[in-house]
């Protein structure tokens, strides 16, 4: 149920973004958090603060052609929505995948804006990619489509306006790319306009490894709260890209067997634990499909093709594959076989029914832009060591993000504490996110 005054905003949104769905849907689960707090700030309904937070800045669409192998020219739509700069330049990842259109970068780059805020971290919110399909394609194409696309974004981007990185489908090689045509272009080697960057041309320590670490980390805390560890839990984790493999690599080390992962195909059960070794070769080095991994794990994993890994039974679930992969029936279903925390290392995975089904069960629920912050947070320290031409240790960087990740996990609990939610993680990091973005658009005049 929406508040009146939200109830407005939520229908403007839907008659100003036909068709954008995933955007309703981030919009909405935001707006179903803040009644409370325009019952204490009634200087934000004053100022109209959430009827301008949910108008991006800025939207950019643009045609990226580009010349496959053969010759033959293809083209592309590129996308970066602006969404909002009050706390600092824009700050997000780019998405290259089929499924990408509007509503899509959009919802995106609006979580963006309230994970950006969670992290205590000088950044506005944004987000950018393509339709652009990069499976299969070799490695002059994913050159030329990054040099492309460049080409068009570079104008809108700069370390004092807008900073990329990566998302599903961007990883280190295309950042480099894409960097690479930057600088090429603006004459500028200007380190902070993107992050995930190489560690040999001003990447940092830790930043491929912290959205995953960085999730671990936060089900490590709610398990604290809860009185336990995840010392033996048995956990499951969808997808099996960057933040996957990061994910079950930290949970491992901390104690739990990661007995399953999943990615466009099915997915692997392997009871002893996830091999990540051999993981990383198999989808990160040779990009290969997940039964790849199964049969080079001998007997000790079976491949399960094209179905959901949510119905393999597990205490913990880190689902870190893509948006609304677990609906009202696989959390149900998670639920009866004894699932007590979930961290969302993807952006939005769970469904709004998902979400419901997991809080009345007094599933321990961390939402994405608060569980997944890691990322963007160790990006924000990229930055800080790009303008400051420094590098940090690995050690010193996991133990920032920790820091990063126990301070986002306790203002989450003492803010829906505070506000008559406990243990309510949805609404506690809406609310903190919000209020911070809120402030400063006040104190900065009508912007
Ligand atoms: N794409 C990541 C996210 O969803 C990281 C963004 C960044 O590092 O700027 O937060």
């Amino acid at each position: 149920m929406l508040h009146e005054r939200l109830e407005a905003v939520y229908n403007n949104v839907l008659r100003r973004n036909p068709g954008e769905v995933e955007f309703h849907q981030a919009v909405r689960e935001v707006l179903e958090s803040i009644g409370p707090v325009l019952a204490k700030h009634p200087e934000y309904a004053d100022q109209k603060i959430i009827e301008r937070i949910c108008e991006p800045e800025r939207q950019i669409i643009f045609r990226v052609p580009w010349e496959d192998d053969n010759g033959e020219i293809h083209i592309n739509r590129g996308f970066r929505v602006e969404f909002n700069s009050a706390l600092g330049p824009y700050k997000g990842g780019l998405r290259f995948h089929p499924s990408v259109y509007l509503g899509i970068i959009k919802f995106l780059s609006f979580e963006q804006i309230f994970k950006n805020s969670l992290t205590g971290m000088p950044i506005g919110g944004g987000k950018g990619g393509s339709d652009f399909d990069p499976k299969g394609k070799s490695d002059r194409e994913i050159m030329r489509f990054c040099q492309s696309f460049m080409t068009e974004l570079y104008r809108h981007l700069g370390e004092y306006t807008d900073v990329p990185a990566g998302d599903i489908g961007v990883g280190q090689r295309e950042i480099g790319y894409l960097f690479g045509q930057y600088k090429r272009i603006t004459n500028r080697y200007e380190s902070g306009v993107i992050t995930g960057k190489g560690l040999s041309y001003g990447g940092a320590q830790v930043r491929t490894e912290a959205t995953g670490y960085g999730c671990a980390f936060f089900v490590e805390e709610m398990l604290k709260a809860r009185g336990t560890t995840f010392e033996g839990k048995r956990v499951v984790v969808s997808g099996a890209g960057n933040v996957a493999i990061y994910a079950i690599e930290k949970a491992q080390q901390l104690g739990a067997v990661v007995v399953a992962c999943s990615d466009s195909t099915g997915y692997v059960v392997d009871e002893k634990g996830i091999d990540v070794e051999l993981l990383k070769q198999v989808k990160l080095v040779e990009r290969r499909r997940l039964n790849e991994y199964a049969e080079r794990r001998g007997g000790a994993a079976t491949f399960v093709p094209g179905r959901t890994v949510w119905e393999v039974p597990c205490e913990v679930a880190m689902p870190s594959a893509t948006q609304n992969e677990i609906t009202g029936k696989d959390a149900e279903r998670m639920v009866r076989n004894g699932c007590i925390a979930v961290g969302e290392g993807a952006n939005m995975p769970t469904t709004p029914e998902g979400i419901r089904v997991f809080q009345r069960a007094g599933v321990s629920f961390g939402p994405g832009k608060a569980a997944n912050a890691g990322g963007v947070a160790t990006s924000a320290l990229e930055m800080q060591q790009n303008a400051s031409r420094d590098r940090w240790t690995f050690e010193y960087s996991e133990r920032r993000l920790r820091e990063i990740m126990q301070d986002i996990h306790d203002r989450c609990l003492q803010t829906a504490e505070e506000y008559g939610m406990p243990g309510d993680y949805v609404a506690g990091a809406n609310i903190d996110g919000f209020i911070r973005v809120a402030d400063a658009m006040i104190a900065l005049g009508l912007i």
